[in-house]
This record gives C-alpha cells, sequence and structure tokens, in this order.
C-alpha cells in the first residue's frame, strides 16, 4: 500500500495534473474518469464556504416570512412592496421583479392559472412541464427552474448588495441558463457522450492568417457539457501561455461559457473552473473573447471527437490531423456554411 493517509497531492504530478498511472494502482479504472473533469487543487485556492441550496422538503428559502419564523427578522414584509409579505411565492412569482420577467415569457393563454397556484401547486406544476409552447422553444421546466433561480439571485443582490439588475439582462440570463441545461441532452451538440457520460475536448491555435501553429485534445472523464467546454478554454489559454502568445482572441461556439469567464464577478463563482480561467485571464497578455457560429469552430470540434477512448494523456498536434485539413483549408478561403434545420 503506497499511503497510508494520502493527501491530494500524493495523486499529483509535479506538473499539477492527476498522477493517473498511480491513480489507475489504487482505483478500478470504472472509477478513474471521474476524477479527470475535476481541476487539481491549487496553492492559489481559497477555502471553501458554505452555500444555501433550495430542498422542498427540509428547508425553505430565506425570506423575510422564514427569517423571522427563525427568529432572525423582525420584519416580514418585502422591502419593495409596502406592507405585503415576503413569503417564497411573494419573491419568486409576485414582486414586480418577478414579475416583469413571468409577464414576459409566460403565454397569455396560462397566466391567470400561472398567477392563482398556491407555492406547492406553482412548483410542481411548473417543474412538471416540458411543454415548448413559448416564445424560445425550450422545455418549459428549464425556463422555469432557470428563471426562478436568477429572481432569487437578483433579490439576494438587491437586499445584500444594493444592486439592481436591468430585467432585459436578467431574462437573456435566464435564456442562456435554460439553453445550456437543454443542449445537455443534445448529443451532436456536445463533446460529452449523452450515453456514457464521458467527455472529451479539442482546441486549435492559428495566427491572424489562420494558418495552423498547434492543436490538441483529450479525454476529460466523466464531466458535462458547460464542463467540458471550460476544459477547452482552458487547457487553450495554458497552452497559449506556454508557447509564449501573449495576445490572443479566444472563439468559442458557446455563448454561456463566454458569458460566464468574462463576467465581472468571475472570481466568486461557484465552478472552480471559471475561478481557474479568471485567474488565467489576470495574467499579464491581452485577451478578448470572442462567439463564433459552430459551423466555424469545427476543426476543434473534430479534434475533440477523435480523441482515443483509452488514452487520457494530452495530445498536442504540431501539425493539423489528416482528417480536418479540408476543414481548415475552408476556413482560410473563407467558404461559407449553409445551415439547414430539420425543422
Ligand atoms: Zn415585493
Amino acid at each position: 500500500m503506497p499511503f497510508l493517509f494520502p493527501s491530494f497531492t500524493d495523486f499529483m504530478l509535479p506538473s499539477g495534473h492527476w498522477d493517473i498511472h498511480l491513480l489507475s494502482d489504487i482505483f478500478p479504472a470504472s472509477v478513474v474518469p471521474h476524477f479527470f473533469s475535476i481541476r487539481c487543487p491549487h496553492p492559489d485556492d481559497v477555502a471553501d464556504n458554505c452555500c444555501w441550496r433550495w430542498d422542498r422538503q427540509f428547508s425553505k428559502l430565506m425570506t423575510n416570512v422564514e427569517r423571522t419564523r427563525r427568529g432572525i427578522s423582525d420584519s416580514l414584509c418585502c422591502d419593495l412592496c409596502d406592507g405585503l409579505f415576503e413569503s417564497v411565492l411573494h419573491v419568486l412569482r409576485d414582486c414586480p421583479p418577478a414579475r416583469v420577467i413571468w409577464d414576459t415569457i409566460v403565454q397569455p393563454s396560462v397566466r391567470m392559472r400561472f398567477f392563482s397556484l398556491d407555492v406547492s401547486e406553482w412548483l410542481m406544476e411548473n417543474i412538471s412541464s416540458v411543454s415548448t409552447s413559448n416564445p424560445y422553444k425550450l422545455a418549459w421546466n428549464l425556463l422555469f427552474s432557470s428563471c426562478s433561480w436568477q429572481i432569487w439571485k437578483i433579490r439576494n443582490d438587491r437586499v445584500f448588495a444594493n444592486i439592481n439588475h436591468d430585467p432585459s439582462i436578467v431574462l437573456s440570463r435566464c435564456l442562456s441558463w435554460a439553453t445550456n441545461y437543454a443542449n445537455l441532452y443534445h448529443p451532436h451538440y456536445s463533446a460529452v457522450n449523452a450515453v456514457s457520460g464521458l467527455g472529451t475536448i479539442g482546441g486549435v491555435l492559428r495566427d491572424s492568417a489562420g494558418s495552423w501553429i498547434s492543436g490538441f485534445c483529450r479525454n476529460i472523464g466523466f464531466s458535462d457539457a458547460l464542463t467540458a467546454e471550460l476544459w477547452a478554454i482552458h487547457d487553450g489559454l495554458e497552452l497559449a501561455w506556454n508557447n509564449g502568445f501573449f495576445t490572443l482572441q479566444v472563439r468559442s461556439d458557446c455563448s454561456m461559457v463566454i458569458s460566464l469567464i468574462t463576467n465581472p464577478n468571475t472570481t466568486s463563482s461557484s465552478h472552480t473552473l471559471v475561478r481557474t480561467i479568471a485567474n488565467l485571464c489576470r495574467r499579464a497578455w491581452s485577451l478578448e473573447y470572442t462567439w463564433v457560429p459552430r459551423e466555424t469552430n469545427r476543426p476543434a470540434d473534430f479534434l475533440a471527437k477523435h480523441v482515443p477512448p483509452d488514452d487520457f494523456s494530452f495530445l498536442m498536434f504540431e501539425q493539423p490531423p489528416c482528417f480536418i485539413t479540408d476543414l481548415l483549408s475552408r476556413d482560410v478561403h473563407g467558404s461559407s456554411y449553409c445551415k439547414v434545420r430539420s425543422s
């Protein structure tokens, strides 16, 4: 037995990555891939902290009604609505900042019912609905959940930080998250296999003329689509920095990732990789993030889809692999893409 009381660092290489061979000696083969999408601990990491989570059975959102019930507040009322109790339903549905969001996305035909249910019915009915009869063609339970979460966050920003958010920006954030959740279940749009849950990433470094500098890909083990996109950005930044490229335009076809890592609050993000990328961005270089359509990002996608399933090393390509040379040439010469929708 190599370690009696091992720490995380015992399973890491001096480079700061997991020691795959040591992990494979100790853990079953089916367990090892679970490590790879988790970023290794880093000396710059801050300590863990507590956060609240919603649990319908055992806890309540800490509204003023709930805080008063627990004896930690003497006001039951909403700070915006004179005399109205700040219950869960009030915050999430009836308070003006919430109402603005729901009035925009709830269809007129169901609006009366939506605003008349009690809290249990309201939550259960909405999180059970997979209808896409809304202007955004998203499953209603995803849209509803995203909006409820953002509405609770803007309430906390207002109460605890005196920050008021523009409703149109809040709504676009809700739609981004709902779209991201929806994409998690579309294997076609993700480098994460919907059946196995195993993810791969790929990326390409090119100069301003579009010529090849370097490419990379690797397995990241069990993951989700958002984490896979973040790993691709992270590894691409590391590769660029290590090769001395300090003026960089980062192109991604994932608007959610760009939104997350360009947010002013990245250093306090709940996602470890977002915080890690934020730290990378603080290095002395010039970075610009640009969203590009998926069709124009196909070389990176192709690299991700060609990772050998049993190889967990970081694969680098000094020359473009033969299966993407046509795609690169097409990008350089500016041939257009025609997107065909199935419906
Ligand atoms: Zn209110």
